[in-house]
């Protein structure tokens, strides 16, 4: 049946980037709650393949939203392991958990129901076909009718479709990125690391030994857990900047690095999913539509991005906000603000350090970047990597330093 609702704010689609959207845009202009609408395919609790590891930031944003994510069922990685075959460098946080993983349906489901609880209309089961922008207004297409809206937001993810309608020649840079979880190490035969690798289990590790081989990115093993069992996650990440070098499938790399520590690739379930990455180059609005989260860019070193959903949903609610009290739906000052704030300038280091490191993709090199240049890896974490949250913009108008 066809529907027309007129609405200020369409959000299309409901995982962290338009979760954070709708939050952000309760607490900047609560006189909006009602005139918002989430638009979601799936059902909460959907299921949505990604490792679901946490870096300070995600949490720092939530607290600011006045969220708790302790409430949500989670594994804590006691330090993260950056190595270049199994050796490299250690970086824990004084006091603290360095990673907290989730299960993303838990994660995202949670997250659904504290935006319902602030008053947000979220409609599941509905899915986007196109998005028009017009003169006075923006048409969304969806399986169930049309909406209209003053603006919409595109939160759709790396394969979302707003992108494709609002900007259907744009460059798309795109990660592959295949994950599978298995037993804890504590269930495996001894090892080339010991029985059962004890010690690992509170340790996440990333290791970069499939550089040389023409793989851009690594391969990960984080601890979680599935139902409140310990479990693994693992996969493997390429950014596909080397893509013009003879490579092994991706699933190669991820097959030799379980089967060291004891486990049978063969035993388990590989899925893949691409991961959308950020550069400057990608375009992030037309008029009456902008977008936020992977549909702008995940961060390109790692592909991590929860914590920068999260972010973009920040800065889309003040765009938005902003927009519908001057009138103007132009967001032609969108990217430049983007790319100012303190998310814009984690992604920016992290685009230009991706360029770099794996470009010099020589196995010399690699090795001794991951195991001698620990210093330089740990401040340029601190700097680039943590701590932007902080600096985002606050959650209240017109304050200083909010431009
Ligand atoms: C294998 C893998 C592992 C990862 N691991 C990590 C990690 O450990 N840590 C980390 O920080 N990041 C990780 N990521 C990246 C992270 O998952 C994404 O960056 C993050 O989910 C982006 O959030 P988002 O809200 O932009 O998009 P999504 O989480 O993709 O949410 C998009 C939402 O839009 C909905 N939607 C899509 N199309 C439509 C439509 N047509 N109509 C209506 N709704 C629609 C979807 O159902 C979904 O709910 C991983 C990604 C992959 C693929």
């Amino acid at each position: 049946m066809q529907q027309t609702v007129k609405h200020d704010v369409l959000i299309l689609g409901g995982g962290p980037a338009g979760l954070s959207t709708a939050l952000h845009l309760a607490q900047l202009a609560p006189e909006l709650i009602p005139r918002i609408l989430i638009l979601e395919k799936a059902h909460y609790p959907r299921p949505k393949l990604c490792a679901g590891a946490l870096l300070a930031d995600a949490e720092i944003i939530l607290q600011r939203l006045g969220l708790d994510v302790n409430e949500v069922p989670h594994v804590d990685a006691v330090a993260a392991h950056l190595d270049f075959a199994g050796k490299g460098l250690k970086i824990s946080l004084p006091d603290t958990h360095t990673l907290r993983v989730v299960r993303r349906d838990e994660f995202d489901n949670w997250l659904a129901k504290k935006t319902e609880v602030r008053g947000i209309e979220i409609r599941e089961g509905v899915t986007v076909r196109d998005v028009l922008p017009r003169e006075n207004c923006v048409i969304v297409e969806t399986d169930v009718g049309i909406f209209t809206a003053q603006a919409a937001v595109g939160a759709d993810g790396s394969n979302g479709v707003t992108r494709r309608c609002i900007l259907p020649n744009a460059l798309v840079h795109t990660a592959r990125v295949l994950e599978v979880l298995t037993p804890p190490y504590s269930t495996q035969k001894p090892s080339e690391f010991g029985n059962g690798d004890e010690g690992r289990e509170r340790i996440a590790y990333f290791d970069f030994f499939c550089v040389p081989s023409g793989i851009a990115g690594y391969t990960w093993d984080f601890p979680t857990q599935l139902n409140g069992q310990p479990m693994r996650c693992w996969g493997v990440y390429d950014t596909n900047i080397l893509a013009d070098m003879q490579r092994p499938a991706l699933k190669q790399p991820l097959l030799e690095e379980m089967a060291r520590h004891g486990f049978d690739l063969n035993d388990v379930e590989l899925k893949g999913h691409p991961i959308r990455w950020f550069s400057p180059k990608n375009q992030m609005s037309v008029p009456r539509v902008l977008l936020a989260g992977d549909a702008v860019g995940a961060d390109s070193i790692f592909g991590e991005g929860i914590s920068i959903a999260l972010g973009y949903g920040a800065l889309a609610a003040r765009e938005v906000s902003e927009s519908i009290h001057r009138g103007d739906f132009s967001f032609a000052k969108y990217k430049s603000r983007v790319l100012r704030s303190a998310l814009g300038q984690t992604l920016l280091a992290r685009w230009a350090v991706t360029q770099i490191l794996y470009r010099l993709h020589w196995r010399w090199f690699q090795r001794f970047f991951w195991r001698s240049m620990g210093w330089i890896i740990s401040a340029a974490s601190w700097v680039l990597v943590l701590n932007w949250g902080k600096r985002m913009p606050s959650l209240y108008p017109n304050r200083p330093g909010d431009s």
